[in-house]
């Protein structure tokens, strides 16, 4: 089904930052991909909130470590409204505190499939459909990096900095690779904000043992990052490309 409105895939769009992604781009109107590998229930009860305020939405269930489920995820999207302007890269995953030397290749290999391939993967799906140079209306790709990216996130995981640290990379070669394509790349780097993130690597506790740490003595909420996101997205950041904006608290 052809739309005019916006649309917006969402990776890793049913919980945490990703689902405030997903709460404000409702706000602004866009029509909405949202991605999930498990939460279908959160993914769903996200469509219908799309759905009440008249918007398109669906939720579609892809692990964005697998190109395979990557490519299914856009037929979806080609198929459902025929256009893509927004990419926000979003899916993530840590893992338990380790040091580097014990970390294991299995779970390096599995962050930097989620964390990196899977960014990968979406943002050239993305740039195929959004490229000037491939007839497409140009667009916008936020990725979700982290501020462990230039904290490198000793004794708890090098692994999953390294996976935000070549994000970074991407964001700035991409950028100017596809500058004079229509399409802008961004990247936000979170700190330490409130979302199951930190329960899943095992210590649900982590933001408010760290928040003093933080220059703001505080952690931050999705929201703040996803406000962050959405204006990066946005026409009001129509000339700011290859740019890092860190919603980290000053840390
Ligand atoms: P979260 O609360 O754990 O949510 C992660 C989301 O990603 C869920 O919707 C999950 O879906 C989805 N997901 C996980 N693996 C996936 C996969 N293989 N394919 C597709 N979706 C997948 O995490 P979060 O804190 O919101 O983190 C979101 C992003 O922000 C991540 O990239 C993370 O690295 C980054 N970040 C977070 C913080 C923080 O303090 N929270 C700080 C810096 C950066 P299911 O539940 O369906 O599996």
């Amino acid at each position: 089904m052809a739309t005019s409105n916006k649309v917006m895939l969402v990776t890793g769009g049913s919980r945490g930052i990703g689902a405030a992604i997903v709460e404000a781009a409702i706000i602004r109107g866009y029509d909405l991909c949202i991605n999930y590998t498990r939460a279908e229930p959160e993914a769903n009860a996200l469509v219908d909130k799309a759905a009440a305020a008249g918007l398109n939405a669906i939720a579609v269930q892809a692990d964005v470590g697998s190109a395979e489920q990557v490519d299914k995820l856009y037929t979806e999207i080609d198929n459902k409204f025929g256009r893509l302007d927004v990419l926000m890269n979003n899916a993530g995953i840590v893992a338990e505190p380790s040091k580097f030397e014990d970390l294991e290749e299995q779970r390096i290999r599995r962050i930097m499939d989620i964390n990196l391939m899977g960014a990968i993967y979406c943002a050239k799906a993305a740039v195929k459909r959004m490229s000037t140079q491939h007839n497409g209306n140009g667009g916008s790709i936020v990725n979700i990096s982290s501020i462990a990216a230039i904290l490198g996130g000793p004794n708890e995981y090098v692994d999953y900095a390294m996976s935000k640290g070549a994000m970074d990379s991407m964001t700035t070669g991409l950028a100017k690779e596809v500058a004079d394509n229509g399409i802008r790349v961004n990247a936000i780097r979170p700190g330490l904000i409130y979302t199951d993130i930190h329960a899943s690597g095992g210590e649900p506790g982590r933001v408010d043992r760290l928040a003093n740490l933080v220059p703001m003595q505080r952690g931050g909420t999705a929201m703040e990052v996803a406000l962050a996101a959405l204006w990066l997205a946005s026409d009001e950041a129509s000339y700011v490309t290859g740019s890092f904006l860190n919603v980290s608290g000053g840390r």
